[in-house]
């Protein structure tokens, strides 16, 4: 309610009531009577953006304040993410299963797997440097690959997919944490500094992690917090039918 109190004194000296007033100003709009996915507000300067009823494939949205670029409109982009998130897992499971890099110094061969550094790192005694690297390059990419099959499985055989709010908070809450381009610059740097002392020999599970990276960094081009939401309003669409 309007606090009358702290109306300006001279609204009363101009004869204008508080009533009349109130009933003059335009009401607030009633959000229900609004298609809120029609709107977005702009990440930059906050300003409320409508968007038009149809959006051709690949228009690029922009802020008509600050030109800030919000969001592309894809083709397909339910298909083209799962087969991205298929080939990443694949990808994943050949970096975890085969020998990452192979060391040859003063006559003596050592060779390394992507589990093998984390527990080397932990047994070395640096056990929470091990705990983020096992968690931020192995453990929360494939949970977010998992998340992201549970939610995009059943919208692509048009079924529901009643958890899709959980898989979308999950799948947007991992990924900050999630530090697969950092490793691969992190290793690149190491492999420079090595090569000048030891013989490396890149194994099959570097190639796949690499190619990995690369699919991972294809699907967050892809996965916007956006593109979320209306996936989870499908889905809520899916439910109600
Ligand atoms: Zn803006």
């Amino acid at each position: 309610m309007r606090d009358t109190s702290k109306l300006p004194r001279n609204d009363v000296q101009n004869g204008r009531k508080v009533q009349d007033m109130q009933k003059n100003e335009p009401s607030l709009p009633d959000l229900t009577d609004y298609d809120l996915s029609r709107y977005i507000a702009c990440h930059e300067c906050d300003l409320l953006i409508h968007l038009p009823e149809r959006l051709d494939v690949y228009t690029q949205v922009c802020c008509p304040r600050c030109s800030a670029k919000q969001f592309t409109v894809r083709k397909s982009p339910i298909d083209k993410t799962l087969a991205y998130a298929l080939t990443a897992l694949v990808l994943l499971s050949i970096a975890v299963s085969f020998p990452f890099l192979r060391i040859e110094a003063s006559g003596i061969e050592n060779s390394i797997s992507l589990v093998q550094s984390p527990l080397t790192l932990f047994n070395e005694g640096y056990g929470m440097i091990a705990t983020i690297v096992m968690l931020c390059v192995i453990a929360l990419p494939a949970a977010y690959l998992l998340c992201l099959l549970l939610l995009l499985i059943p919208l692509f055989r048009g079924k529901s997919a009643r958890a899709s709010l959980v898989y979308a908070k999950l799948i947007d809450g991992m990924l900050p944490w999630i530090m697969v381009d950092v490793f691969v610059i992190g290793v690149l740097v190491a492999l420079i500094k090595l090569i000048e002392t030891a013989d490396i020999i890149l194994g099959t599970a570097f190639w796949a992690y690499i190619a990995f990276a690369a699919v991972f960094i294809g699907i967050n081009t892809i996965v916007s917090k956006r593109q979320l939401w209306f996936w989870v309003v499908n889905a809520g669409k899916a439910n109600a039918n």
